[in-house]
């Protein structure tokens, strides 16, 4: 069946690299496509890299799987998007875009009649992702965000749905595999979720390094999620599990009382007990502070390594095993 989305298309068997312009009002971007459609049938995946900026490690292990992937070893239909966010990517590299202050990733499925980022949501929802029997989105630590790698993914009321999805996380192989409560909120995997699409999102690397062992780590487990999903039988591609993946759940976040300076006791890694004192945000001006402490008992997964903070800004996520 010939792979198909916009404007480009791949026959069975053929791999076609493009990009696709898409008009967002005031401005058209450019999203570049690599889609493989296999030799053999099997269900169609989608990748994205690139929905947020300075998030590099997505993004370079999406680009180098595009190039990797051969048809002939294929079966099912890969469609890659290593840079679904341009404007962010590419102009100042920040999770939210410069042509509108948004996050896309708060907005998915978006809006067709919205502003530039909704625009954008709304294409990258109906054309790439809506198509989708399986869907990862890759993130990582942005630049100022410490993490633990970790793959997430919504729990739904469909429990086939919520099986397939949960089958997909563990293949990662990454030991932290993290669940929503529920399918709520504008991320792309929370939007694919409730439109019945296994879908995680899979977190690599931080502080927007560029770093070749992270990029591996993702790419092992990009094969490793491909190999169970049955698109590549290749053997020799999938690295041995170096983890046991294991459940885990949120159980809190912690965001920042004020604009200041930013002042962290315990940083990402470290294990927390709420109520207590995880540092403080400090005016410039006068120097007073407002203490933060841990909204919830658990380990912080990613947290805030910038000075520089806006009231609001997420300052550590908490999380536990959950057996
Ligand atoms: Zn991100």
């Amino acid at each position: 069946m010939t792979l198909t989305v916009g404007p480009l298309s791949a026959e069975p068997g053929r791999k076609t690299r493009g990009t696709v312009p898409v008009d967002l009002g005031p401005t058209t971007v450019d999203i570049p496509l690599i889609l493989v459609n296999g030799s053999r049938p099997g269900p169609r995946v989608v990748l994205t890299g690139g929905v947020h900026g300075g998030e590099f490690i997505g993004t370079d292990a999406a680009a180098r799987l595009a190039g990797l992937l051969e048809p002939g070893e294929v079966s099912g239909q890969v469609v890659i998007c290593p840079v679904a966010n341009p404007p962010a990517v590419y102009d100042g590299r920040l999770g939210k875009s410069p042509l509108d202050g948004v996050n896309i990733n708060r907005v998915f499925p978006g809006d067709k009649d919205g502003g530039p980022t909704e625009r954008l949501a709304a294409w990258l929802f109906e054309n790439v992702i809506s198509g989708a029997d399986a869907y990862a989105d890759l993130h990582s630590g942005g630049i100022d965000e410490t993490l633990l790698d970790f793959v997430g993914y919504r729990l739904t009321s469909d429990e086939e749905l919520d099986a397939k999805t949960r089958g997909m996380a563990k293949s990662v192989g990454y030991e932290r595999v993290l669940f929503g409560r529920n399918a709520e909120g504008g991320n792309s995997h929370a939007a694919a979720a409730r439109h019945s699409i296994p879908a995680i999102l899979i977190e690599t690397g931080q502080l927007g390094e560029r770093d070749a062992a992270a990029t591996r780590t993702l790419l092992d487990g990009l094969y490793r999620l491909l190999h169970h999903l049955g698109v590549i039988d290749a053997p020799q591609h999938v690295a041995p599990l170096t983890a046991q993946p294991r459940d885990w759940v949120w159980t809190g976040a912690v965001e920042s009382p004020a604009a200041g300076l930013w002042y962290p006791d315990a940083t990402t890694g470290d294990e927390v007990t709420e109520g207590q004192t995880i540092g403080r945000v400090v005016d410039p001006a006068d120097g007073s502070e407002h203490k933060v402490t841990a909204t919830a008992t658990g380990q912080i997964l990613y947290g805030m390594n910038g000075l520089t903070v806006a009231p609001g800004a997420e300052l550590a996520a908490i999380a536990v095993p959950h057996d």
